[in-house]
């Protein structure tokens, strides 16, 4: 793996956060004085496999150029130290889990307008990565949308991070990860036959949607097994009645039981609704 330039080129400000993996922190950059952050992932313990996993993970990363997805911008090696530092654009505002969690405490909302912003950036977002294979690529699915892989810059615009990276440093290609802590935006057709396609992604992005305004998620339970059986049933509450019912209907449309009656990305982009309410975001 070719690094263009080394950790000497940057001033580490602060760290910002401790991931499962490693740290991750708010860099300068000394060549423009540019904020940006760094995640630290220590590659030593890897086998072969997954440092190849890891290097491709990367190599995607770098592809994924677009306004609504956290801005790769480089890699560096330490060799000495095992430690791969990649870095990316700096989210001043934070991440949906945090948004969530300070409404909760404070007994507050977001407001609809909010959520029909973050509605048109992560669908499309989510549209550039399902579309790549119409540039020659494969589509890339998500597979891991919550609020704490959304982030926000200073305008408050969305940003979907932590692609693919997660997934390789969790050990996981397949679905062993899923079974790790609750999987609240898991779709039926995850439930039932283990399979993730275009339209997963668009459940989980109902659940997003959903847990925004509601501030848990739209199908709770105490172990899997119940978990599973709500999903399945696809039954859950209105949002609170200060959202408007096109915000209820089109988050009802993602989350329709049957993955081929939910719209694509890009009927999602199309629809009325988003149009209504969302089109001055597009
Ligand atoms: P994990 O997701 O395993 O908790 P991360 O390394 O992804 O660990 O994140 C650690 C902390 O750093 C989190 O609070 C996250 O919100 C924050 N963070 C991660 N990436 C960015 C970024 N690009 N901009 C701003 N904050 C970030
Ligand atoms: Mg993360």
């Amino acid at each position: 793996m070719p690094s263009s330039s080394g950790i000497e080129d940057y001033d580490v400000i602060e760290q910002i956060g401790s991931g499962s993996y490693g740290t991750c922190s708010k860099v300068r950059r000394k060549r423009d004085n540019r904020i940006l952050v760094w995640k630290e992932m220590e590659y030593g313990g890897m086998t072969e496999t997954e440092k190849q996993m890891l290097v491709s993970e990367v190599n995607l990363l770098r592809e994924l150029r677009h306004e609504h997805i956290v801005r790769y911008h480089d890699r560096i090696i330490d060799r000495s130290r095992y430690v791969l530092y990649i870095v990316m654009e700096f989210c001043e505002g934070g991440d949906l889990s945090s948004i969530i969690g300070k409404c909760k405490r404070d007994g507050e909302f977001v407001s609809e307008d909010f959520v029909w912003k973050m509605c048109v950036h992560l669908s499309s977002a989510l549209q550039f990565c399902h579309n790549r294979c119409i540039r020659g690529g494969r589509s890339i699915l998500h597979r891991d949308l919550k609020p704490a892989n959304i982030f926000l810059d200073s305008e408050q615009n969305a940003k979907l991070g932590d692609f693919g990276l997660a997934r390789v440093l969790n050990h996981d290609n397949s679905f062993a990860r899923t079974f790790v802590g609750t999987p609240y935006y898991m779709s039926p057709e995850q439930m039932n036959c283990m399979t993730y396609n275009e339209k997963s992604d668009v459940w989980s992005l109902g659940c997003l949607l959903y847990e925004l305004c509601s501030l848990r998620p739209p199908f709770t339970a105490s172990n899997q097994k119940e978990l599973a059986s709500k999903i399945c049933k696809g039954k859950f509450p209105r949002i609170p009645h200060q959202f408007s019912d096109d915000l209820n209907n089109l988050i009802a449309a993602l989350l329709r039981v049957e993955d081929y009656k939910r719209p694509t990305i890009d009927q999602v982009l199309d629809h009325p609704l988003l149009i209504k309410n969302g089109g001055g975001y597009l």
